[in-house]
C-alpha cells in the first residue's frame, strides 16, 4: 500500500472542502473495496477523507413518498431496520444477503452505490425502485448516476448524502451469488411502480441496467412464463473464470422467473 495522508472531517462541508482541496484525494466509508484496492495498488489516494464521523451521512427516516437513507448506514443497519422493513421490505432483504457479517456491518449503500461495481446488489434496487440520489450538491435520478463499468456521474469531490426510496411494497430481489464472494452472477430486482413494472439486472458483466423488453411485455399483461421468449440483449453479458456469458443470460432469465414468483411481488 503507499503512504496517504488521512483526514476525519466533522462535518459535510468539511468533508467536501477536503476532497475539493486535493485532486487525489478520495473519501472513505466502510473501506470494504478501496482499502484491498489500495493494498493491491490498483489505487493510490493521496489522503483519505473518512467520513465516519460527518453526521449528514447517516440516518433512516420515513418520508411522505418512502424512505430516505444516508449514504454511511451500513448494509446490516438497512437490513434491520423497521422503516425499511416495513416501507421496502425487498430493499431490507436485499442487504441482509449482501457479502458475510463483516461486510454487511462495515458496508454502506454509499459506498456501494458510488463504486458501482458490476456485481453489485443496490443498484439493480435503485433503479427499479426509481429511487433519487442526493449528493452534496444536487438530486439526481439513479438512472442518471450509473454511468457505466465503476463509473458514476458523482464529480471527484462530490459526496453521496443520501438515497430516496419510494415506498414499494411489491418488489423482490434474487440473486445467484457468486459462492465465494456472494457478489452477484446475476441478480434480477423486480417491482410493480405506479409507472409500470421496473426490471433491473445486475452482474451481467457491463453494468446495471433495465431488461424494457421484458418490463413493456408485462405491462401489456404478458405472463412471467411468457418472458421466456423476450429478447435480452446478448451483448450485456459477458464471460469470466465464473460464468460464461450465455450462462449469465440465461441465469438472468431464471433470476427474473423466480423474483416474479417471489410471494413478495405477486398481487
Ligand atoms: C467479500 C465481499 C463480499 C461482498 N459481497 C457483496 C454482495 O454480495 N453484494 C454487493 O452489492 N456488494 C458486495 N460487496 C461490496 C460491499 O457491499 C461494499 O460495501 C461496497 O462495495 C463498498 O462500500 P464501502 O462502504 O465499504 O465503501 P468504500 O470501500 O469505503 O468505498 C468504495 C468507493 O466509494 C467511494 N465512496 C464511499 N462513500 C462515498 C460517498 N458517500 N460519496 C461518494 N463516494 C463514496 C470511495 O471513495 C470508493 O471509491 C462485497 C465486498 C466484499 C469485500
Amino acid at each position: 500500500m503507499h503512504a496517504f495522508a488521512y483526514s476525519r472531517p466533522a462535518n459535510l462541508a468539511d468533508a467536501v472542502a477536503l476532497l475539493a482541496a486535493e485532486p487525489d484525494a478520495r473519501p472513505l466509508a466502510g473501506g470494504q473495496t478501496l482499502l484491498p484496492v489500495m493494498r493491491a495498488r490498483l489505487a493510490a489516494p493521496s489522503r483519505l477523507v473518512d467520513l465516519a464521523r460527518v453526521p449528514e451521512l447517516g440516518g433512516i427516516a420515513e418520508t411522505p413518498a418512502g424512505l430516505r437513507i444516508g449514504a454511511m448506514e451500513t448494509h446490516a443497519a438497512i437490513a434491520g431496520h423497521p422503516a425499511v422493513r416495513r416501507l421496502a421490505p425487498a430493499l431490507a432483504r436485499l442487504a441482509g444477503g449482501i457479502g458475510d457479517p463483516q461486510v454487511r456491518n462495515r458496508g454502506t449503500i454509499g459506498g456501494s452505490i458510488a463504486n458501482n461495481d458490476p456485481a453489485a446488489c443496490y443498484p439493480a434496487a435503485m433503479l427499479a425502485l426509481g429511487a433519487t440520489i442526493e449528493t452534496d450538491r444536487r438530486t439526481l435520478a439513479a438512472a442518471d448516476l450509473f454511468t457505466g463499468l465503476f463509473a458514476t456521474a458523482l464529480a471527484p469531490d462530490e459526496l453521496l448524502v443520501a438515497v430516496h426510496v419510494p415506498a414499494s411494497p411489491a418488489a423482490a430481489y434474487v440473486k445467484m451469488p457468486q459462492p465465494a464472494s456472494r457478489f452477484a452472477m446475476v441478480g434480477a430486482f423486480v417491482a410493480r411502480t405506479p409507472a409500470g413494472h421496473r426490471i433491473a439486472l445486475t452482474g451481467g458483466g457491463t453494468g446495471v441496467f433495465r431488461w424494457s423488453e421484458a418490463e413493456t411485455a408485462l405491462d401489456s399483461g404478458a405472463s412471467p412464463e411468457a418472458l421466456a421468449d423476450a429478447p435480452l440483449d446478448p451483448d450485456r453479458f459477458t464471460g469470466d473464470l465464473h460464468a460464461s456469458a450465455r450462462y449469465r443470460q440465461a441465469l438472468a432469465r431464471v433470476a427474473v422467473r423466480r423474483a416474479l414468483a417471489d410471494p413478495a411481488f405477486a398481487p
